[in-house]
Order: structure tokens, then sequence, then C-alpha cells
């Protein structure tokens, strides 16, 4: 399977345009093909030689996904199921914020972490995402909005649907250079957030790039027998060793982290959790901030539901109280399958289903009786 070229960095392409003879200008044409007019095929670079696009044509794709679905949610939220060259299925969200337009996107098939509040974790990991694949999740939902001509422009990049993006960390990182590129799309590293369930030694890696780009943490617990209940990474990388590694991260960046906190009712949604949550944040409290997160109900996590208002006032004030920097964060497409790794499960549930009932409609024709239909 040929590799698309979305997974070059421009400095990867120019060494690519170079070894193949070319002059290093063909590189910087190709680049703005991509991403300013943003064409399909290699045969639309109507400024390359016959040769050239001979050449990338042997060598790569430009778009390697698929689109199988798009659901559009009242408040503006496109949701996108992409097929992958091998037949996987990833998801890719599109919000309406009131600063612009940001891309949810996925970075593995599946997810090994297995957090057991998540939809993701339920299949685990499969492969991960080429570079090319996760840039082009911006590229066809850019697209989406060139197609209706409004000028439209993806703005803000958060990493955060199917996977774990550190677990992921070279094709991560070239994503994050192709989409941040001055020539390209340019999409600012402030814009941009990778979330993580905490690997610590590559919160570390992290740091040392030299990116801007905002790091959030996925804590949900403030002490280790909670979260080591419903996040296993912590059983390998518990909180002491997770703050360290933050704690350096914030020296070697100057940066501020973001903690993200799904309230889960009755499970990590206590006042008396709050005031943990508080004591284990207060040395980087000027320079971290709190983002508690409503819950999406995951059928198959029935053991959990939605905190109830009056549980997160409560929780929210203590963490005031504290001075901490902290705010609820607002819904996207509940109206559509919202949470993360939802669409995809739904949708392969609906495959299976679908796939059962035609298998049944065969047998039930060929006069073979089958219980479960
Ligand atoms: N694997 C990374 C990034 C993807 S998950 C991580 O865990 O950080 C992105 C965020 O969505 C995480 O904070 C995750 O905990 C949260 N999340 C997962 N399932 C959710 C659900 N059902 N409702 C709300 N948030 C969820
Ligand atoms: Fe994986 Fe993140 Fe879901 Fe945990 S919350 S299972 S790390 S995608």
């Amino acid at each position: 399977m040929k590799p698309s070229i979305y997974g070059l960095s421009r400095s990867a392409l120019t060494d690519w345009i170079l070894e193949n003879g070319e002059k290093k200008f063909r590189a910087a044409q190709i680049w703005d093909w991509l991403y300013r007019n943003r064409v399909q095929s290699f045969e639309e670079m109507t400024n390359l030689s016959k040769n050239l696009i001979a050449k990338l044509n042997e060598t790569f794709v430009v778009n390697p996904l698929q689109q199988r679905i798009v659901q559009e949610s009242k408040d503006g939220t496109v949701k996108y199921l992409f097929e992958l060259p091998d037949g996987m299925l990833i998801e890719t969200v599109l919000m309406r914020q009131h600063y612009g337009l940001s891309v949810c996107v996925t970075t593995q098939v599946g997810c090994n972490i297995g957090c057991t509040f998540c939809a993701s974790g339920l299949i685990p990991k499969q492969r991960d995402l080429s570079s090319g694949e996760i840039v082009a999740q911006i590229m066809l939902v850019q697209r989406y909005f060139d197609e209706r001509d409004q000028g439209e422009r993806v703005s803000h990049i958060v990493v955060m649907g199917i996977g774990e993006p550190l677990d992921n960390y070279d094709n991560v990182m070239t994503f994050l250079r192709v989409v941040n590129d001055d020539k390209g799309l340019a999409i600012g590293a402030r814009h941009i957030t990778v979330s993580t369930s905490g690997l610590a030694p590559k919160i570390r890696d992290f740091a040392r790039e030299g990116v801007q780009v905002n790091l959030a943490i996925s804590l949900h617990a403030p002490n280790n027998d909670l979260r080591s209940s419903i996040m296993r990474i912590n059983r390998k990388f518990p909180i002491e060793v997770l703050f360290e590694a933050i704690e350096d991260y914030i020296q070697m960046t100057n940066r501020r982290v973001t903690f993200e906190y799904i309230m889960l009712n009755e499970v990590n949604d206590g006042v008396q959790q709050a005031q943990e949550l508080a004591d284990l944040t207060k040395n980087i409290r000027k320079l971290s901030y709190i983002n508690l997160i409503p819950y999406n109900p995951v059928s198959e996590h029935d053991q959990y539901s939605r905190s109830t208002p009056e549980r997160v006032a409560a929780f929210y004030d203590r963490l005031k109280k504290n001075g901490v920097n902290c705010v609820v964060r607002q819904e996207h497409g509940t109206d559509i399958d919202a949470a993360c790794g939802q669409l995809r499960s739904n949708t392969l549930k609906r495959d299976r289903a679908a796939n059962r009932a035609r298998i049944a409609a065969a047998k039930a024709k060929a006069g073979i009786g089958d219980s479960r239909a």
C-alpha cells in the first residue's frame, strides 16, 4: 500500500525531491498544491513535469481516507466516519467554537490503555495511524468546508479522538509539524492540544521537542486507589510519577498544563475529592488549569452515569474556594453519537447487526433455523 504524501513534513518532502534528482523549489510547489490549493490528485499540480507527476503517483497517494458517514448536529458539530485503506474505521469530529473551527483527530485504531469509562478503549489497539492518515483527517474536514465555499478554515486541533497519542509518538509529532507548518495549513501551535492518559516518560520527551503545543492530562481521579481502578495506566505510572513528569514539563517548557476530569456520578465527584484534587495540584496552581467534563454515557459502561448538576456545582465551588483555575466544559453534538469512539463502535455494532440480519434472512430463505435471529 502506498503511503500518503500528507505524512511527509516539508523537510522530508524536500529530501525526497532532491533524492529524485529534482530541484528544491519543486517541493515548495507541491506543498503549496497540497495545503494552499488543497488539490486531490497529483495530476492537478499543473506546473510539475509529467515525469515528476508519474514518480509521485508511483510512490504516494494524496488522500488515504474514504468518507463513510457524516453526521451533522444541530449545534453545528460534524462527526465523520472514515475508512482507512485496510478497511478499518476511524472517527473525526468538527466542533464549532466561538473562537473558530476545532477538529478532534484520532491517532490509533482502538486503544490499549483501556480506561473503564471510555468507548475507544473497548476495542484493543489494532494499529497506529500513520502521520499521513492523521493529517488526512484535517484535510478532509477542511475539504468539507472548502466545498461549501464560505472561506471557513480549520483553526484549532485537539488530539483527543480514539487512541493514546503519546503511544504513537513519532507519527503524532510529524502530524503536528505538518499542520503547524507556516507555509501550509499554518495552524498555530497554541491552537493545538494533545491529550494524554499520562505516559510519564513520553511527557518528558514531548517537553524536549520545543513545540508550543498545549498538553492536556486525563487525570479523572485525585488519588492512586481511585485512579488505578478507573484507569489501569495509573498502575504503571502512578500519580507521583506522573506529577514529577508534569512538573519537569512545566519547568522545561514554561507552559501551563490542562487537567481533564470527567465527572462520574458518585465515583469521583465528591466534595472531599475536589479538596484532594485542589491539594494535589497546589504546587502548580498558577501553571495548571482544570477542565471538568460532563460524562458521555457509553452503553457498555453502564456502571457510570453523569454527575448531577448539584454535585458538579459543589465540586466546582470547592475547587474555586481553593483558588483553582477551572471550568465546566461545554458539550457538543449531544444529539449525534457524541462520545469519543461512539460513532465508530455504534457503526460497527450496526454493521454487525445488519450482517446478522442478512445471514438470518438468507438462512430463513434456505430453510435453516437460527435461534438467535
Ligand atoms: N487517550 C487520550 C486522548 C483521547 S481521549 C487521553 O485519554 O487523554 C480524550 C478525552 O476524552 C480524555 O480526557 C478522555 O478521558 C475523555 N473521554 C473518554 N471517554 C469519555 C466519555 N465517555 N465522556 C467524556 N469524556 C470521555
Ligand atoms: Fe484510550 Fe484515552 Fe479512551 Fe483511555 S480515555 S481508553 S487512553 S482513548
